[in-house]
């Protein structure tokens, strides 16, 4: 086959990345039949951030519209045969916040606009939790939230489900083809230079993870995004270890932790190294690290400190300045949009994400939830997202 012959030289729409963002926007644009949808990746689906997300699935977000975005994909997740037309990996194991005993009236605060945005979640007092989580030491806790419909999911399985669904409704994927530049005249974005050759376009949107930064500095757009490297154990359960518990964000230990199918544990740490080159991170997790992250987490669950590694997982977030993403279209170029910055919180919500994109970019705007808080230039207007009863590391 002449590839040069059946390379695409046009598209109505181009979207880059093939991780659960892009992917999820080509399924949304594909439903609406939103004409002749091109997603490019540099390498596979789900090769990114996505593939190797630890994928907790919770609705506790302190600020609003994350919580809405949770809520919808949560229903999509829950439906996802009839979604997708695949079964799908979604667990439900509960989900359980810990904050820091001096934020509990911000915990009560969140959970009550939870509540009123329609989640199941309920605050819980210590002997609750230690029934639902015989392991877990919980002395110090006073209240939790418990969100029985929580879980955990797989964040190569939903980017491949969702690309899957939208090639057969018509969507052209090609990967190991990276975008080098967006083309740009009059203030339009017109296309994106592959090394395969141009492809024309009127819309292009960028859903590059960690790599996104330096394409839109090209174009003279800097978006404040920094990679961070992050570390993920994985243990095998240590005998009497209960399994397929609750998952959980524990504000005290400073890690999450869930059941990795019946038999074996996942933990992972709120904070990471800054800068690191997406391209270039170790791929084998440290050994000081991970022990580091394990005896954090022994505080919570004691019994961890028997418990086999089996592996690490190592992986690199987009963190913006105010922990949630960038959507929407590059102020001075028409056309030309950003799906990024999900400072390691963007499984869970990539559902929606893709839904409210396709949205923007079809109606002229987020119609299930407003995206105009998330816009790309909140932070040169000094306006950067702070929700009302905001926890020390949200
Ligand atoms: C270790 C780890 C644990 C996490 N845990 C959780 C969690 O528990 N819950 C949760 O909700 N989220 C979690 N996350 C975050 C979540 O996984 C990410 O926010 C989400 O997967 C981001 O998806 P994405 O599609 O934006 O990016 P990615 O999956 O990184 O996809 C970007 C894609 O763009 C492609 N690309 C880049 N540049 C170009 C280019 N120039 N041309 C063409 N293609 C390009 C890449 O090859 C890649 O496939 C975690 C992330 C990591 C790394």
């Amino acid at each position: 086959m002449n590839i040069s012959n059946s390379f695409p030289k046009t598209a109505d729409i181009v979207i880059l990345g093939a991780g659960v963002m892009g992917a999820s926007i080509a399924f949304h644009l594909a439903t609406r039949k939103a004409g002749k949808i091109l997603v490019l990746d540099k390498d596979h689906v789900g090769r990114g951030g996505s593939g190797r997300s630890s994928a907790l699935v919770r609705m506790h977000y302190s600020y609003p519209p994350e919580v809405q975005l949770a809520l919808i994909s949560l229903r999509m997740f829950e439906h996802w045969q009839e979604v997708v037309g695949e079964p799908g990996d979604f667990r439900k194991t509960g989900f359980v916040r810990i904050v820091h005993p001096n934020e509990a009236e911000r915990l009560k605060q969140n959970v009550e606009m939870q509540r009123n945005l329609g989640v199941n979640v309920e605050l819980i007092e210590r002997q609750q939790l230690k029934k639902i989580e015989p392991d877990w030491n919980v002395d110090e806790v006073e209240l939790a939230a418990y969100e029985p419909d929580s879980g955990y999911g797989d964040g190569a399985g939903v980017a491949n489900d969702f690309l899957n669904r939208a090639r057969e409704l018509g969507v052209t994927y090609l990967p190991r083809t990276q975008a080098l530049a967006f083309r740009v005249e009059s203030g339009s974005v017109c296309g994106v230079a592959t090394a395969q050759g141009e492809i024309s376009a009127p819309v292009v949107v960028a859903a590059t993870g960690p790599w996104t930064r330096p394409m839109f500095q090209f174009v003279g757009y800097d978006l404040p995004i920094e990679t961070e490297f992050h570390q993920v154990a994985i243990l095998k359960n240590a005998p009497g270890m209960k399994g397929g518990g609750c998952a959980c964000i524990d504000s005290v230990s400073a890690t999450y932790f869930r059941s990795d199918a019946h038999d074996k544990f996942l933990v992972g740490d709120f904070y990471g190294q800054r800068p690191i080159d997406p391209d270039n991170f170790p791929q084998r997790a440290s050994d000081e690290g991970l022990e580091e992250l394990i005896e954090r987490a022994c505080r919570r669950v004691p019994k961890l400190e028997n418990a086999e590694v089996m592996r690490g997982v190592t992986g690199v977030y987009d963190m913006t300045p105010d922990s949630r993403p960038l959507l929407g279209e590059i102020p001075g170029i028409r056309g030309l949009h950003v799906c990024a910055g999900f400072s390691g919180m963007g499984f869970k919500i990539s559902p929606a994400i893709g839904l409210v994109m396709s949205e923007l970019l079809l109606d002229g705007r987020g119609k299930s939830v407003d995206l105009t808080p998330f816009r790309p230039s909140r932070f040169a207007e000094g306006q950067p997202i702070k929700a009302e009863h905001e926890y020390k590391d949200d």
